[in-house]
């Protein structure tokens, strides 16, 4: 009878352990499920916006136009909130005002004429740092149907980076921080980009990664005959500052332009070639260091011609993704 008990005791703390175990197994199951469900969808959801295919510029020239279009899905939606700048960079064709979008307008146009987003850029032809409400815009577009299944990026020239609170700009959700940068020497900085000072962006980016180590920096750089020399000193300060993806972009000329300055662009201008050398250099050393993405002449020219049509401002489709090792 005793042993029989024991029998019984023994098998009940055994089915009692196995359903503890089977109900672990069966959480931990779930969760990987649920994870994994969760990656598919998104990615399902990202392809299904993406193929909408719309790539498009929002800021003063054309917001009242797209307010009176019918709702849109965008892959790619890049916003300027304001039409200035505090840089006044050699190689910059863009015309500057005082004229601001509206906050209250801006929230009206992303509840009734956005569908879905796949990446939504804040900062694209201007300098967003540049007007106080930033960070409000952001998070108007975080509480939004505009709120982006990719990539919530912020562009900007760095100079202001630290006089917004990097706390808002995490509770937006901000993936990405990309930053215009030409060189690691701060006289070809200054000398390309007149007005900024390469240590204050440096600092304020490191300010920004130790407050915000989930999102990711870039470094977004337009390539002229004056730093071409130089881009891989550039790789490393920005490697060893934990940069993920590096944009190289062939600096345009449209000598039409009444606002780039003529005087220094002809030497600015690649020769044939040397922007594909200068690539094949960088990949050479650094090919699964970082992510790079190249924008030669050709491509960032059709783009510019798309955009000027209908923003009055340069294109700003970053360039051809180079899928290394990385
Ligand atoms: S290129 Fe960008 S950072 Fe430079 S002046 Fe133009 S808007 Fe400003």
């Amino acid at each position: 009878m005793e042993g029989q008990a024991i029998i019984k005791q023994a098998l009940k703390a055994f089915a009692s352990a196995a359903s503890s175990r089977m109900s672990q197994v069966a959480s931990t199951v779930g969760e990987r499920l649920s994870k994994q469900t969760k990656h598919l969808l998104k990615a399902a959801k990202r392809r299904e916006v993406a193929e909408a295919g719309k790539d498009s510029q929002l800021n003063v020239y054309n917001f009242r136009t797209l307010m009176e279009h019918p709702p849109s899905d965008y892959d790619y939606l890049r916003f300027d909130l304001n039409n200035t700048c505090n840089l006044h960079c050699v190689y910059c064709h863009n015309h500057r005002s005082d004229e601001v979008i509206d906050l209250e307008q801006f929230r009206d146009f992303l509840h009734t004429k956005v569908g879905r987003v796949a990446n939504f850029q804040v900062g694209c032809g201007m300098e967003p740092t540049m007007d106080k409400r930033l960070t409000d815009f952001m998070l108007l577009i975080a509480d939004s149907p505009a709120k982006p299944v990719c990539d919530f990026i912020l562009q900007t020239n760095g100079i202001l980076l630290h006089k917004h609170d990097h706390g808002k700009m995490q509770q937006a959700s901000l993936t990405r921080l990309s930053v215009s940068i030409d060189a690691a020497s701060p006289e070809i900085q200054r000398d390309l980009r007149s007005g900024t000072n390469l240590q204050k962006v440096l600092r304020n980016l490191a300010g920004f990664i130790g407050r915000c180590p989930e999102t990711s920096v870039d470094f977004i750089t337009t390539v002229t005959r004056v730093n071409i020399d130089k881009v891989e000193d550039l790789i490393v300060l920005g490697l060893d500052m934990g940069v993920k993806r590096f944009v190289f972009r062939e600096v345009c000329y449209y000598p039409d332009n009444n606002i780039v300055d003529h005087s220094r662009m002809p030497e600015l201008v690649l020769r044939d070639g040397e922007f594909r050398q200068m690539k094949d250099r960088v990949l050479g050393r650094f090919d699964g260091a970082a992510q790079f993405i190249f924008g030669d002449n050709q491509f960032l020219h059709t783009c510019a011609k798309k955009s000027l049509s209908v923003s009055r401002m340069e294109g700003r489709a970053l360039g051809e993704i180079y899928v290394g090792k990385a």
